[in-house]
């Protein structure tokens, strides 16, 4: 998505190697005509796939998840990274590993809000080592629902996430793919070698 890889080359800052910072427009700031974009997009590339909803975590993933909703028209749930106290359901819990933020945590959603009837849509800002990815796809698991495929705002390819997700089958479209961080630099895979 040419538009995202713009934002991505003008307003990412490369931390180091492994890390982007995309603080202006997707982790802090949102840019709201960039997310409607991204979910007129993601609408495009999953609208023959009967998706009932779309999960997502907090908080990153909202905004894009929360757009591709709209555009699908279909219900949207997100996981918790912390539980709230208002959360007194029965939940489905999974634990996450962020190598990013090195530390490992508890996601849950409530039973309430997936069904085994469900075919479902998971978005999220960031693919790296896929760890989210597999706790979430651990969350639609336990409720029985199934999984339509995945939604990458930006993937970065020279870590194991996407090769884990091919492993297991499922489609997984991504915005954007870099292929490299390094020097300041952000490389993106050749959209002709993408797929
Ligand atoms: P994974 O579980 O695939 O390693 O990473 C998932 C989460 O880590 C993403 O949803 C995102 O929140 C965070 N993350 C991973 N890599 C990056 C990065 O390079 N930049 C930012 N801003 N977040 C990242």
């Amino acid at each position: 998505m040419e538009r995202l890889k713009q934002f991505i080359e003008k307003e990412g800052k490369v931390l180091n190697e492994e890390v982007l910072k995309v603080d202006t427009f997707l982790n802090h700031g949102i840019h709201p005509q960039l997310m409607k974009e991204i979910g007129i997009e993601f609408a495009h590339r999953f609208e023959k796939d009967g998706i009932t909803k779309i999960l997502t975590l907090e908080s990153s993933g909202i905004a894009p998840a929360l757009m591709t909703s709209l555009s699908l028209d279909c219900e949207l749930v997100f996981a918790r990274k912390r539980k709230s106290i208002t959360m007194t359901d029965n939940l489905f819990t999974s634990s996450v590993h962020s190598f990013t933020k090195k530390e490992t945590s508890d996601i849950s959603v409530s039973k309430s809000l997936i069904h085994k009837d469900d075919h479902i849509l998971i978005i999220d800002d960031f693919l790296a080592n896929g760890q989210a990815a597999l706790g979430l796809i651990d969350l639609v698991n336990q409720s029985r629902a199934s999984i339509a495929g995945f939604g990458i705002v930006i993937e970065k390819s020279f870590q194991p996430g996407r090769h884990l997700l091919e492993e297991k089958g499922f489609k997984i479209e991504s915005l954007a793919r870099i292929s490299r961080l390094s020097n300041g630099q952000v490389s993106f895979i050749d959209p002709i070698k993408q797929s």
